[in-house]
């Protein structure tokens, strides 16, 4: 279905961005890798994903905190696969403090990472998109693009802000057969939220186990983790045809989080 499509997706060593970019794989599109593992680190990665495909993959270690090294990679990109026909722009980090006493250095990353990457990228792949006359964009935002927790300032911030940005690109491209979607997951057992279960079960003095039924139970009605294969199902779905009138959307995957 997405042959001769080339998709990008940004943090796809790991977690949600690799199974999205395995989703794209086995549809025999052309893959762009993105972390900031060294190339010796995702070789293995590298090479199951191009064996799944009848396309081209291909890693590109770049930090997408970083402009200038984004518009290099989108640049780059271009040139060699004609465009960027599906970006998903995955790649955050997180960081839980108190907002008096959040790290100056963390707020940066996040906002950088988490919102203004997906503005670059965005910015980068749109003519070429237009050029084809065709063109997916998906943002992961999260649960946490539309409603909040405590100690999550810049996480929370950066996800609204997301979704916000989502919808003004649904706007400009409303007619150019270009579409322009966040999806916001519930927890998703990934290295992400792992951290964040060991540092719950260190600070309560409780097992793995119970930090992990503990962090569900609190915001998570159907008391499951989302699958990162669900969400490259999802954004499968978002990338085809019979999603050709979805745009601007915010769509959650969350067992009922928002609900609440
Ligand atoms: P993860 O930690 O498993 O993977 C993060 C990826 O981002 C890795 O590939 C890593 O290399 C990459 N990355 C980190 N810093 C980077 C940088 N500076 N430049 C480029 N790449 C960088 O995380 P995940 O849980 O799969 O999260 C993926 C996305 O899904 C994030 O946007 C996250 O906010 C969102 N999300 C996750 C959950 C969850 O429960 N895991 C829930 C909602 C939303």
């Amino acid at each position: 279905m997405f042959r001769n499509k080339t998709v990008l997706v940004t943090g796809s060593t790991s977690g949600i961005g690799r199974a999205i970019a395995e989703g794209f794989a086995v549809q025999n599109a052309n893959v762009i890798l993105n972390g900031i593992e060294s190339i010796e680190e995702v070789n293995t990665i590298l090479d199951e994903m191009s064996r799944k495909t009848s396309g081209e993959v291909v890693y590109e270690c770049v930090n997408m905190a970083s402009p200038d090294a984004v518009e290099l990679m989108m640049k780059q990109s271009i040139e060699r696969f004609g465009s960027v026909d599906i970006l998903i722009n995955n790649a955050c980090v997180q960081h839980v403090s108190p907002v008096e006493s959040f790290p100056v250095e963390k707020w940066d990353l996040i906002l950088s990472l988490g919102l203004s990457s997906a503005f670059h990228t965005i910015r980068h792949a749109l003519p070429s998109m237009r050029q084809k006359g065709w063109g997916r964009i998906i943002n992961i935002a999260s649960a946490h693009g539309l409603v909040a927790s405590a100690q999550k300032a810049a996480y929370v911030a950066a996800k609204h802000g997301v979704v916000g940005l989502t919808k003004v690109v649904a706007l400009e491209t409303a007619t150019e057969n270009i579409t322009c979607n966040a999806i916001c997951p519930g927890w998703v057992l990934t290295p992400l939220v792992q951290k964040q279960i060991e540092a719950k079960a260190e600070k309560m003095g409780v097992s793995l186990s119970q930090a992990q039924h503990d962090l569900l139970q609190e915001k998570q009605p159907s008391m499951n983790f989302v699958k990162p294969e669900d969400l490259a199902a999802f954004t499968l779905f978002l990338s085809g045809d019979a999603a050709s009138q979805i745009t601007g959307s915010a769509m959650t995957m969350d067992g009922g989080w928002v609900s609440q």
